[in-house]
């Protein structure tokens, strides 16, 4: 019978919910458990894809195309769990499926009410992810307790225990432990409340993990637990980390996080906990040899969150080369100020990512030129990829305005446009193309080179537009090289420049795949070109 482990989060939003599940599946997979993770997020939309990446953050693509929520993108670079659609609702979701029984007649003429209905679809998408040898199901409850949109949820993982029994379920809080400086003095009334909201709904945690700025004494830890009727063994400190989210395992380790789980849960058959790869990872971090700068430019520069794989993938990067990576933001429209142009000129690295209607792409492309006549390294992803072709196609093969015709429809020369099912250049039409696909790299490439010789790999798309092939000859004739191609050749999914230190656009997101102690091998390749233009 697999366990499952519910984590809702009090007092505040943005506690790092995310972190904590995932720290919390990775420490159960290294004491040898099968686990799955899986999100349930409180808003109404549909489509976690058409959410703004200024409100919410990037959006998440795994590799059977569902998006989602960035918070899985922790979950798939803490742990090895396969993630799949049914590890991402939202309340937008729940409600469709409920709509379509309804429609199909399933649930015969009865009134249709967020109790039983709702809630029952909640419970079943939580025993949907129980596979055979699933031996942990972790379920994070987007929110913050006393939320309206929560409700559902609560009184869903309230009743899950009844079904399952209380034995094979656990509650875990995450909440806000805050430190008044005037007082000099750890305030846990909030937490209080927040607990008291759960108890209402019939919910008693079993497990406390406060996050706090200072360290809690025993005696801090006691008065939580009589008040939240916890045991104070089972109040968990997650003392706030300046330097680097992946000490947080390491931390909840530290308190005996992972022993209490498997007690709690009645596991016995474990193995014992080994994170001396994940150690020397922070220990590495700590101490790096160079430094290298890496300007980034995107739409949504201005907001951390919406890049956030692009930043972690420099970051397992830069420790593989014992190389602090220090990211420079910079929004695609501010590239025609002189000032943002000396910073990308001074750039050891230029990344341009992806985006999906951007306004305007001449900042970008502007980017893109700095980095070609520079010679400064430059990996282009998705629309960075479209946009270094429209560069080069403008500037070396003259082809007078060239655009994707997403940006001008009426462009002379459309060299990324839609394509029809043909491969061919289409006005209408044209198919998005999301999850993870086989490219294939042409041999001697740098790619190639990059990928340790493997001729495949196996990498998440995000798009619509595609290089137009009509222009495939003339640029097959210029020092820009197409290094990957889709298995039939038809698809441009990869560009470099022959006459570059290392220039390189991949048309997928490389930055999906990378793990701290597994960074992706074009990350890599990039920072290691960085440090040499540093030196
Ligand atoms: N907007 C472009 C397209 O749809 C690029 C998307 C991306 O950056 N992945 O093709």
């Amino acid at each position: 019978m697999a366990k499952f482990i519910f984590v809702t989060g009090g007092v505040v939003s943005s506690l790092g919910k995310g972190l904590t599940c995932a720290s919390i599946g990775m420490l159960l997979e290294r004491r040898g458990l099968n686990v799955r993770l899986q999100k349930f997020d409180p808003y109404i939309n549909v489509d976690s894809g058409l959410l703004s990446p200024a409100q919410h953050g990037e959006v998440y693509v795994l590799d059977d195309g569902t998006t989602t929520d960035l918070d899985l993108g922790h979950y798939e670079r803490f742990t090895n769990t396969k993630l799949t659609w049914d590890s991402s609702w939202t309340t937008g979701q729940i409600y469709q499926r409920v709509f379509e029984k309804e429609r199909r007649g399933e649930y015969q003429g009865t009134t249709i009410q967020v109790i039983p209905h709702i809630t029952n679809e909640i419970k079943q998408c939580i025993m949907r992810i129980v596979g055979l040898d699933t031996d942990v199901v972790i379920t994070e409850i987007g929110g913050t307790v006393g939320d309206i949109e929560s409700l559902p949820h609560m009184e869903a993982i309230r009743q899950f225990a009844l079904d399952v029994g209380k034995e094979n379920c656990l509650y875990i809080h995450l909440t806000l432990i805050p430190f008044l400086k005037a007082a000099k003095e750890l305030k846990t009334k909030p937490t209080q409340y927040s607990v008291g909201q759960l108890r209402q709904i019939g919910i008693q945690p079993d497990i406390l993990i406060c996050r706090t700025e200072v360290s809690l004494s025993q005696d801090e830890r006691a008065k939580i637990g009589l008040f939240c009727n916890i045991s104070t063994d089972a109040v968990i400190e997650e003392k706030d980390k300046d330097f680097s989210i992946y000490e947080v395992p390491l931390s909840l380790m530290e308190n005996k996080l992972d022993q209490l789980l498997v007690d709690k849960l009645h596991i016995t058959n474990v193995v014992s906990l080994d994170l001396s790869d994940w150690r020397e990872l922070v220990s590495k971090l700590r101490n790096p040899q160079h430094e290298v700068k890496v300007a980034v430019v995107g739409e949504f520069a201005g907001y951390r969150d919406a890049y956030k794989s692009t930043y972690e993938a420099l970051e397992h990067a830069g420790v593989q080369c014992n190389t602090q990576v220090r990211v420079l933001w910079i929004p695609s429209r501010d590239v025609l100020q002189s000032e943002m142009r000396y910073e990308l000129n001074k750039a050891n690295a230029i990344i341009v990512s992806g985006s999906f209607g951007e306004s305007e792409i001449d900042g970008k492309i502007e980017s893109v030129r700095i980095a070609r006549e520079n010679n400064i390294p430059f990996l282009g992803i998705g629309l960075g990829m479209q946009v270094a072709i429209i560069e080069f196609a403008r500037n070396v093969l003259h082809l007078e305005n060239a655009n994707s015709t997403e940006y001008d429809k009426d462009t002379p020369h459309p060299v990324i446009a839609l394509l029809d099912e043909h491969h061919t250049y289409t006005r209408n039409g044209g198919k998005l193309k999301i999850g993870a696909d086989t490219t294939v790299f042409k041999l001697g490439s740098r790619v190639h080179d990059i990928y340790d010789k493997n001729q495949l790999a196996y990498e998440r798309f995000r798009h619509r537009y595609e290089f137009n092939n009509q222009y495939r000859q003339q640029f097959e004739r210029s020092e820009m090289q197409f290094s990957a191609t889709s298995p039939d050749s038809l698809l441009v999914q990869g560009i470099e420049l022959s006459n570059h230190n290392w220039f390189v656009g991949v048309q997928y997101h490389p930055e999906f795949k990378s793990q701290p102690t597994k960074p992706h091998p074009l990350f890599k390749a990039l920072i290691n070109a960085a440090i040499k233009t540093s030196q």
